[in-house]
């Protein structure tokens, strides 16, 4: 049985002038947060050192 399809994400060059909260790590914990945050209307950065 074949593994997930994962899909890959670009980031951004360029960091942000300004946000609400920083988010460090984009595992599932970090992604989460990061996705509940935006959904309230947070401006959030999310930083990974890896693939997210
Ligand atoms: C081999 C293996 C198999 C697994 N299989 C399963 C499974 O079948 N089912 C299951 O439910 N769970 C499984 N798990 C467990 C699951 O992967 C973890 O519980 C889950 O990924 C933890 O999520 P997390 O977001 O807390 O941490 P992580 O997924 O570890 O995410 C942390 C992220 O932070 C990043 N990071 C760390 N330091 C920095 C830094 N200084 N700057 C920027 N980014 C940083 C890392 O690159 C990483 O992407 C498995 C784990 C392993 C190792």
């Amino acid at each position: 049985m074949p593994g997930p399809y994962v899909v890959p994400v670009h980031g951004d060059e360029t960091l942000p002038d300004a946000c609400d909260v920083v988010v460090i790590g984009g595992g599932i914990v970090g992604c989460s947060t990061a996705l509940e945050l935006a959904e309230r209307g947070l401006k959030v950065v999310l930083c990974e050192k890896g693939g997210i």
